[in-house]
Parts: structure tokens; C-alpha cells; sequence
């Protein structure tokens, strides 16, 4: 994979020199963060590779970050990394219209709409646009590119929002766990300031394994989705009644109040990322 991406690399770093600048400051590939859904029978949540929310009383680190922290626990929500020296998190440029591709091909007659009905609800809660590209037959993969050359250059991937079925969720090659129902997998990339932006995403879903009852079914694809896209979106769980970001969802079907107060804090009121984490200068992408 790395011999893969560095021989992608050199053309990337080209063609953004070309189109978009130099001069972005260095950038870091993060870690991927893998966040599951597990299913509503599963017997306990299958613990993610992701860092726990820090308890209150821990009160190490920067005010800043004491502070995040407490503003996180305080209204009900968790981020998916902690916050940075400065207080920073994790998420998109909330400033740019975020792009996705749908693979659908296996899912539900309705999943389309139930798709475009959890990115409305995830749009008005963050303030995001999201902008739908269609239908791809792309699959999944752990090891998909972050960037694509498209005809305006090159470009961060588009997120990808497949359901697949439940041979190819769990077989060999998708970050999925024994237990979950659906992941998120966000590319994350930091700079040297620690700062952090999301850049893409896989979203994946078992289609053999959600249920058909509609948006008041927690189970379903829609309320699956809303989870998800709560990851996608920059939050992790929380174990808090009422919120659908809890492991399995909570049995909710609808963004509680940490779940809103926390996409309200990764989305646009919080201003602009300020520095768009090309990956002109990376380990990553050398020139
Ligand atoms: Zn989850």
C-alpha cells in the first residue's frame, strides 16, 4: 500500500502544485479511525480504536482542552479524537461542500431516499452542504485512496456510502467487526500544529443485516445512517440515554440533544478550517 500511494503521490503532489498551490504547510497522515455500529443483539459494544472521551476528572492538558472537553461532556456528545493543544477537533472544512458516492445496487428499493433523508438531517445540524455524485460500483475497501484525479485536478476521494453484503462485510479486507452492523471509516489528516481535518470517508453498511421498518425503526437503514453520519461527521460515542450516538445506537431514531449540540460544534459555526490539509508536502505524498 505505501509503495502504491507514494507512486500515486508524485502525481498528486504535481497536479495540486499546479491547481490548488504550494505552501500549505506540512501535513502528517493521521491514523484512520474506525467507528462501528454493533447490532442492537449484540452483547456488549465491541470497544472501537478510537481514544475515549477523557472523564472529568481528568483534568490534565491545556485549558483549551480542558475546556473542549467539558463542553463535549457537558452537552452529551464525544469527539473522535481529543481535542487538540489549542482546543482544536477533528472535522471537515465545514466551508466547502462535502461530495459522496453511493453504492446502493444491493440495498433496499428505499436506499436512496433513506440516504438522502440522513444527510439532510446530518446538513441542517451541522450547517454542512453536502453535495450527492451518484451512484458508483466502487467497493469498499481498506485500503482506498484518499485522492482522485478527476477533470479539475486532483481532489480529496469522495466519501463513499456503500451497503454490501454481509459475506463482503466481514470478509477479509473491510475494518468491520463481528458485532457491527455498520462503520465509518474518515481519513483524517493532521499538520504539525496538531491540527486535524477530515477528509474523506467509507461509510459501510451490512445490507443483510439492517431491517426494514422505516425511519422509526432503529434498526433500519435510515436511523443506521443517521449514527453513522454522526461519525462521519467528526463524533464518536457517548454512553448517554437518548442520544443515537451510543454504541448500538440507543434504540433512537433521531439526533438527540448531545447528538445535535455536538454536530452543531464540528459544523459550521465554528468557523472555517483554516488551512486545507493537502497532502502537498507529506511523507505521504512526496514530490
Ligand atoms: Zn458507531
Amino acid at each position: 500500500m505505501l509503495a502504491a500511494s507514494n507512486r500515486l503521490a508524485g502525481a498528486i503532489a504535481f497536479g495540486l502544485a499546479l491547481t490548488l498551490g504550494a505552501g500549505l504547510g506540512a501535513v502528517a497522515r493521521g491514523d484512520h479511525v474506525v467507528v462501528h455500529r454493533v447490532g442492537a443483539s449484540a452483547p456488549a459494544p465491541t470497544p472501537s480504536a478510537t481514544p475515549k472521551p477523557t472523564p472529568t476528572a481528568d483534568r490534565s492538558g491545556t485549558v483549551s482542552q480542558q475546556r473542549v472537553r467539558h463542553i463535549a461532556e457537558r452537552e452529551g456528545f464525544a469527539f473522535l479524537r481529543p481535542p487538540g493543544r489549542n482546543g482544536e477537533v477533528s472535522r471537515w472544512d465545514p466551508c466547502v461542500p462535502i461530495h459522496y458516492v453511493v453504492d446502493v445496487e444491493i440495498g433496499p428499493p428505499t436506499a436512496a431516499a433513506d440516504i438522502a433523508w440522513a444527510i439532510a438531517q446530518v446538513s441542517k445540524a451541522t450547517g454542512m452542504r453536502f453535495v450527492d455524485d451518484g451512484t458508483t460500483a466502487e467497493q469498499p475497501d481498506d485500503r482506498r485512496k484518499d485522492v482522485r484525479h478527476t477533470k479539475s485536478g486532483w481532489r480529496w476521494a469522495p466519501v463513499l456510502i456503500a451497503l454490501v453484503p454481509d459475506s463482503v462485510f466481514h470478509g477479509k479486507g473491510l475494518h468491520a467487526d463481528k458485532d457491527s452492523l455498520a462503520y465509518t471509516d474518515p481519513a483524517i489528516y493532521s499538520d504539525e500544529a496538531g491540527d486535524a481535518e477530515i477528509v474523506t470517508a467509507q461509510v459501510v453498511v451490512d445490507a443483510d443485516d439492517i431491517t426494514d421498518g422505516g425511519h422509526e425503526d432503529p434498526g433500519a437503514l435510515g436511523p443506521t445512517l443517521l449514527h453513522e453520519f454522526g461519525h462521519l461527521a467528526g463524533l464518536d460515542h457517548v454512553h448517554r440515554s437518548g442520544e443515537i450516538m451510543q454504541p448500538d445506537g440507543g434504540g433512537v431514531v433521531s439526533y438527540g440533544p448531545g447528538d445535535l449540540a455536538g454536530l452543531h460544534y464540528v459544523g459550521r459555526a465554528h468557523g472555517c478550517v483554516a488551512d486545507a490539509a493537502l497532502p502537498t508536502d507529506s511523507d505521504d505524498f512526496p514530490r
